[in-house]
């Protein structure tokens, strides 16, 4: 966002678009939001849309869309081969990043299907800055073993990094001193890298990476999903790039990579997944993977309306104004929580604000999902729904045994361009007033565990009765508010 000071009192983030459609909300009484989490079992995954207020739970395919994208989107060519939508999209990719060859997909996740089944080999390594769930388990089910290489500031939980995301050069040539080239298949960043706070890596890291590979023969793979918060971080925060504008530091990054890849249910405000390379002989070992998965290579399972949206949506991401809105109100919303003590994850990093559950709830064991039970409790406290992710998204060993999580974590995901700031204020107020009242907190149980992806199905139960404790605690405090 162009700074814009205010005259009076401290300068808050301004919103540089108006509001043209609009979605009712509703926001149901504490009583009624009591009953609808043990009704979900406790996991926000299975609350209904009807119960909940701020929908905070992720920014995928739920970012704000544009009258210019709406408008593009009546024009899509509907063909199954040769539409000129695509063409569209082509010449768009190749105009922002200067890649040549696009492939289309369905979502990120088939990106990243169609990539590790090209070029993961069982008995190969794929470092990472650090991975994101659906792209290890693609790596992994092809055989391969991810290798985390993040500096370690990135997993501190407090810190005043600029770029936590970085990966680190000297663990890289360790490995590669360790393994050889060889077993590498490929090497990949993850821009905004979600799993750590949505977290930047800087342009110069990048280079120092490229140099590293380049003198190994290493193929770079740039996940690009969460691009347009790390642009803004790039711009902001990174002393060399002050005078280069969103055009040229995605021309940097792009040239810097060899594949590219993102889910445009975040980066392009729409829904879909794309692949890009200048590599020939990388499109064609992809094509015909694409053709299979996914659809002919001019719509790849996705909608030719949402290929338009997605070219619309990349060119509004070279405004500035644009890709400093969510950070902004990401920072907004760290800053004005630790003001009142509540623990968060420092410095704020894009996709959303991230709460330290184990500071919140000290009394609460890892034993009984801290950050699960946070989530259930803000979720009571204002009819806010985030995500956990801490021990309940780990799996057991094959023992049985619980995974305990490096971080217990609730994260509030602030999506593109659809909250104002007085919906932000709002958890503000609700999460400070929870956090006084943080003693009245407990664990949860699992009553129904599945085996395989226990957060999206898994229900729970509180181990006590707090949650009417908290809710009668709500209402004495707020009287007939809701
Ligand atoms: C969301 C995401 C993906 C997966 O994209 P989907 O469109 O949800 O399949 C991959 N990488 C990153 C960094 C993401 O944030």
């Amino acid at each position: 966002m162009s700074r814009i000071n205010f005259y009076h009192g401290e300068t808050i983030p301004l919103e540089l678009h108006k509001v043209r459609i609009v979605q009712k909300l509703s926001l149901v009484p504490v009583e009624r939001r009591l009953e609808a989490i043990a009704a979900a079992g406790n996991n926000t995954f299975l609350l209904k849309n009807n119960d909940v207020f701020l929908d905070m739970l992720t920014d995928s395919g739920v970012n704000a869309m544009s009258d210019r994208q709406l408008a593009a989107m009546m024009e899509a060519d509907d063909s199954y081969a040769g539409s000129a939508t695509f063409t569209k999209l082509e010449a768009k990719i190749h105009d922002i990043f200067g890649l040549q060859y696009v492939l289309p997909a369905h979502q990120g996740r088939a990106c990243e299907n169609i990539i590790s089944q090209a070029f993961v080999r069982p008995g190969t390594i794929i470092p990472m800055n650090y991975h994101f769930t659906t792209t290890k388990a693609h790596v992994v089910l092809n055989g391969g073993a991810v290798e985390e290489l993040v500096i370690d500031e990135g997993t501190k939980v407090t810190s005043d990094h600029p770029f936590k995301g970085n990966m680190d050069p000297a663990k890289l040539t360790a490995l590669i001193d360790k393994h050889g080239a060889g077993k590498i298949a490929f090497l990949r960043i993850e821009t905004g890298t979600n799993l750590i706070g949505g977290q930047p890596h800087s342009l110069a890291n990048l280079r120092e990476i490229r140099a590293i590979c380049d003198k190994h023969g290493v193929m770079i793979v740039f996940d690009a999903s969460l691009l347009a918060d790390n642009l803004h971080f790039i711009k902001t925060r990174e002393e060399a790039c002050r005078d280069m504008s969103i055009r040229d530091i995605c021309r940097a990054i792009a040239s810097l990579v060899d594949i590219m890849y993102f889910s445009a249910r975040k980066l392009g405000c729409a829904r879909g997944g794309v692949i890009c390379t200048n590599s020939e002989a990388a499109y064609l070992k992809m094509r015909e993977l694409v053709t299979l998965y996914e659809g002919f290579l001019t719509y790849g399972g996705m909608s030719v309306r949402e290929i338009e949206a997605i070219a619309v949506g990349l060119e509004e991401t070279m405004d500035e104004d644009m890709v400093s809105q969510g950070p902004q109100f990401i920072a907004f919303l760290v800053e004005e929580l630790k003001k009142r003590g509540v623990p968060v994850i420092t410095p704020p990093g894009g996709l959303g604000g991230h709460i330290d559950a184990r500071r919140f709830l000290p009394h609460v064991p890892q034993q009984q999902y801290t950050a699960a039970a946070l989530a259930a409790a803000i979720y009571l406290a204002g009819g806010i729904r985030g995500m956990e992710r801490g021990t309940m998204s780990e799996a057991r060993d094959e023992q049985g045994n619980e995974t305990f999580a490096k971080m217990e974590l609730v994260r509030l995901a602030v999506p593109r361009r659809v909250f104002t700031l007085s919906q932000i204020m709002y958890v503000v107020d609700r999460i400070s007033w929870l956090y006084d009242n943080r003693a009245l907190v407990g664990g949860l149980a699992f009553t129904e565990e599945p085996k395989l992806l226990r957060f999206f199905f898994g229900k729970l139960a509180p181990v006590s009765g707090w949650q009417a404790d908290l809710a009668a605690k709500f209402r004495q405090d707020f009287g007939d508010s809701l």
